[in-house]
């Protein structure tokens, strides 16, 4: 990690000069957000602070298409500016990533997919409304699609129902885990079109805004980690909102399911970003400069040697399946890129922890006080092999499954 500031990349030379910008514009809130990451995480409180910054810095708009007044960032910047950030806060990473694809999945994802002309009338007049309120208002969108059901795996139909009335939809249901919950201006709403036999297809993404009659947010949030997300439930009580609430036109979302899996893989940069930040405080750790600490080197111990040898290559075998990941992405990936995406986001989420704990081992007893980040880089990175819907457990699943089995193949 020669220049740490492109550390997400390993190195600043496979980048395009917008991604070095952006990356910059990224870490220049890093330091501020470090400082505040302890309050969150003690408080459980959502990093409001962090947000005036993003927005200050025009971050809000990272993916929002150019020809909207936003940045155009596509999937693999956003990645790599979503990592930059979780070296300094986790929470901040992981909940930007829920407004984050509130923007690219109506923005530059949709423009890959199949609309008729009507449809994609209607969904550019409709996108412009949510995108002008990111860029002009500073909004910021959640997404819950957590139920505590089958739904959020992708196995089943969302149980929260939009149904179709007079100039707009009534949603009703109950989510759970909304992380940014009480703080977001909107929840862009997975639900299903309420209708006698529904389906998977029948999926609608429908922004509700916050102050909406009928929304509450429910719940204690008390977890072990990421504990500023803010992650409690909410419920629908025949909420309306207006046509242009849609955020994709009805079985777009089922489509951009299909067809671009790697809009499933956002939340692992914020790990990404977690692990590099477990590495780099070893190695400050062990060279004695960790501020606020004696400067006590313990270096010269061969263990030590031998454990940041592990540490060290652990690291880039995670960030070279996830700089893979990034230029795999796209609409109909090949099947071996689609694999290689399970396979990125399982080892992401499971290095990302395993790091911590051999950060946490090799620092010894005093790098696990709570005036240190390590501990905080611990528990909150124990959080991302359990997101659904590409779990740990689920991308083995899938890539056992899809190994062995073609589209449509079954035994007798
Ligand atoms: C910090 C944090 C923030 C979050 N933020 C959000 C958010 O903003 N929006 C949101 O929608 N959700 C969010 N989540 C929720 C998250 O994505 C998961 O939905 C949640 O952790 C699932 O918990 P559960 O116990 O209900 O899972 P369950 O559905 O009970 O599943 C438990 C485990 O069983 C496995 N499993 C589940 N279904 C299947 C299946 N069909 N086949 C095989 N195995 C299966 C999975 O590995 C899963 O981990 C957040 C979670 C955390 C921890």
């Amino acid at each position: 990690m020669t220049d740490s500031r492109y550390a997400v990349a390993g190195s600043s030379q496979s980048l395009t000069p917008k991604q070095r910008d952006l990356i910059a514009l990224a870490e220049s809130l890093g330091p501020a957000f470090a400082s505040r990451a302890a309050r969150y995480d003690s408080e459980a409180s959502f990093p409001f602070e962090n947000y005036a910054d993003l927005k200050a810095a025009g971050l809000l708009g990272l993916c929002v298409p150019q020809a909207y007044g936003g940045h155009g960032a596509d999937f693999g910047t956003y990645a790599l500016v979503s990592a930059t950030l979780g070296k300094y806060c986790g929470a901040t990473a992981l909940t930007l990533n829920m407004h984050m694809c509130s923007t690219l999945w109506p923005g530059l994802l949709a423009d890959d997919l199949d609309m008729t002309p009507a449809e994609r009338k209607q969904h550019e007049q409709y996108r412009a409304i949510h995108f002008r309120r990111v860029v002009q208002d500073g909004a910021i969108y959640a997404q819950p699609f957590s139920e505590g059901s089958a739904a959020a795996a992708g196995k089943a139909p969302f149980g929260t129902v939009a149904a179709k009335v007079g100039g707009g939809w009534l949603v009703n249901g109950r989510k759970i885990f909304a992380s940014l919950s009480g703080a977001a201006d909107y929840y862009g709403v997975l639900c299903t079109e309420d209708k006698l036999e529904r389906s998977m297809r029948d999926t609608l993404y429908i922004a509700v805004p916050g102050t909406a009659p009928g929304l509450a947010v429910t719940g204690e949030w008390d977890p072990l980690g990421m504990r500023g997300t803010v992650s409690r439930n909410l419920v629908f009580k025949d909420v309306f909102v207006p046509d242009e609430a849609q955020m994709m036109p009805r079985g777009v979302y089922y489509q951009a399911a299909s067809r671009w899996p790697h809009m499933f893989t956002t939340l692992s940069p914020t790990y990404m970003g977690i692990a590099i930040a477990a590495v780099e405080f070893t190695v400050k750790y062990l060279r004695g400069e960790v501020e606020g600490m004696p400067p006590v080197k313990r270096r010269m111990y061969p263990t030590k040697q031998i454990a940041m040898a592990e540490m060290w290559v652990k690291l880039e075998q995670t960030r070279a399946l996830f700089l893979r990941m990034l230029e795999d992405a796209r609409i109909d990936p090949p099947k071996d890129a689609r694999l290689r995406a399970y396979a990125a986001q399982y080892t992401i989420m499971e290095n990302a922890n395993a790091l911590c704990a051999l950060a946490i081992r090799t620092c010894g007893g005093q790098s696990m006080l709570k005036s240190l980040p390590l501990e905080r880089l611990y528990r909150d990175s124990r959080c991302g092999a359990l997101m659904l819907p590409w779990t740990a457990e689920l991308c083995l699943d899938r890539i056992g499954r899809e190994a062995l089995y073609e589209p449509g193949e079954a035994d007798d």
